[in-house]
């Protein structure tokens, strides 16, 4: 029915492809563009010997997504209906001049990010709204699990659950083991670059900041386990405290072991996390470029990935019935299930999936509509169908507080 092409070929290209190739009636032909094109055909020659089935026809081409003439030029060869963004952050905006140029619609995993600057908002990608309209495209933001699938959930709780949300706290645990000493599930930079900046919360109507993990709790993971999680700044809250006034707190929890901060803080320490570009042997590098070469990337994490991934979203406020409510949606993956399904670890898988469904849910016109949006805007309901029937079922939980004031 539908052609794609899909920018990147790390861990979470991987899982979309992936999950494309299953889902062949909607995916008819994937074009995987990426900077390293044998990554690519890594993921197709993948595809060839697991799904040898499917019916969608993959290829794979070498593209500079920082430089837009040349996304044009692939965009127009090709020929399709969307542009599913699963390269850096860094890239958003590059790829969204392409698709506004060439016609076709857009979907990404996390908001746009200048390569230069530690900071990410929405504002950036929120500024082609008319652009998008005005050219009857759509761009839908943040369609991984968190930002993403977390954003279905809050509007899930508004739509079947609540009558206003007054307390919002998103909770993402990784209770699994990969085996190294020190390593991140996605794009160490960018990962490495959310964790050491401050923490921030949104309560009465403002933004706190905190130190980096300043704030932390002991939250029980339903079927998991109970893990120190730590107060970060996370980008799906900038645009829930916009489309849901009434919150009047809204904050995001990540479990870290002590292993990891112990690592992130020497790191830190000794200066590898900087994006400053030192000059080295006549180059100018910036340190935490360096650290991503050295560290192990994402996908290689997959084989021998044990453990489970919990993630979802406690509100608190007025139910449907008028009575004071807290309510818990969530997720619990298996890594090693994602390995055995499609060579890939749980935050990778956790990702993809919503990725996948949002290209779907916008190929087939449920979600379809032009503009900019972010995923709380959109019907929850095809996403939860979507995403019981793909590998990633959703449980609920009431009347229980798990993470406290
Ligand atoms: P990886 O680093 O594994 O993959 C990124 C891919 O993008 C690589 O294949 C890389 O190429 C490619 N790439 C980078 N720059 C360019 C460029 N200029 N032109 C073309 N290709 C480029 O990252 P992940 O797969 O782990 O993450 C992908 C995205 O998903 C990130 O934006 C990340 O922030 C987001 N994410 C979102 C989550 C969510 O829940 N919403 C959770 C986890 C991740 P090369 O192989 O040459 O390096």
């Amino acid at each position: 029915m539908s052609k794609v092409i899909i920018i990147g070929a790390g861990g979470v290209a991987n899982v979309v492809a992936k999950k494309c190739a299953q889902n062949d009636q909607v995916f008819t032909e994937v074009l995987i563009a990426t900077r390293t094109v044998a990554k690519a055909d890594k993921i197709v020659a993948e595809i060839k010997e697991h799904m040898p089935h499917s019916k969608a026809v993959f290829t794979t081409a070498t593209v500079d997504a920082d430089n837009v003439p040349e996304l044009v030029g692939l965009i127009n060869d090709f020929g399709p209906k969307m542009v599913i963004n699963v390269a850096l952050p860094y890239q958003d905006l590059t790829i969204m001049d392409a698709c506004l140029e060439t016609g076709v619609h857009y979907l990404d995993t996390a908001n746009y990010e200048p390569k230069d600057v530690a900071k990410f908002e929405y504002s950036w990608q929120w500024a082609y709204q008319d652009r998008f309209k005005d050219k009857g495209l759509m761009a839908l933001l943040g369609c991984g699990f968190d930002p993403g699938a977390t954003q279905a959930f809050t509007a899930w709780h508004a739509k079947h659950h609540f009558q206003e949300i007054h307390y919002l706290d998103i909770v993402d645990c990784n209770n699994g083991n990969h085996g190294k000493a020190f390593a991140t599930n996605f794009n160490p930079e960018i990962n490495i670059r959310e964790i050491t900046a401050n923490g921030r919360y949104w309560e009465n109507g403002q933004w706190v900041e905190t130190q980096p993990l300043e704030i932390s709790q002991d939250i029980y993971y339903p079927k998991v386990a109970t893990r120190k999680s730590f107060v970060l700044y996370h980008e799906e809250l900038e645009s829930l405290v916009k489309h849901f006034p009434t919150i009047k707190r809204a904050r995001f929890w990540m479990t870290f072991g002590e292993a990891y901060i112990k690592h992130l803080n020497v790191l830190e320490g000794i200066g590898m996390t900087s994006i400053e570009p030192i000059d080295f042997r006549g180059m100018k590098v910036a340190p935490i470029e360096f650290l991503k070469a050295v560290l192990p990337a994402p996908e290689s994490l997959a084989a021998g990935y044990s453990g489970q991934t919990c993630i979802g979203v406690q509100a608190k406020g007025i139910g449907k019935d008028g009575q004071p409510k807290v309510h818990f949606v969530y997720n619990v993956k298996d890594h090693a299930d994602c390995y055995r399904e499609v060579q890939a670890q749980g935050v990778s898988y956790t990702t993809g999936v919503p990725a996948m469904i949002g290209a779907m849910l916008m190929l087939q016109g449920e979600w379809m509509q032009p503009g900019v949006w972010n995923v709380e805007q959109l019907d929850p309901d095809p996403l939860f169908d979507a995403m019981n029937k793909w590998g990633l079922p959703i449980s609920e939980l009431a009347d229980i507080e798990l993470v406290k004031d």
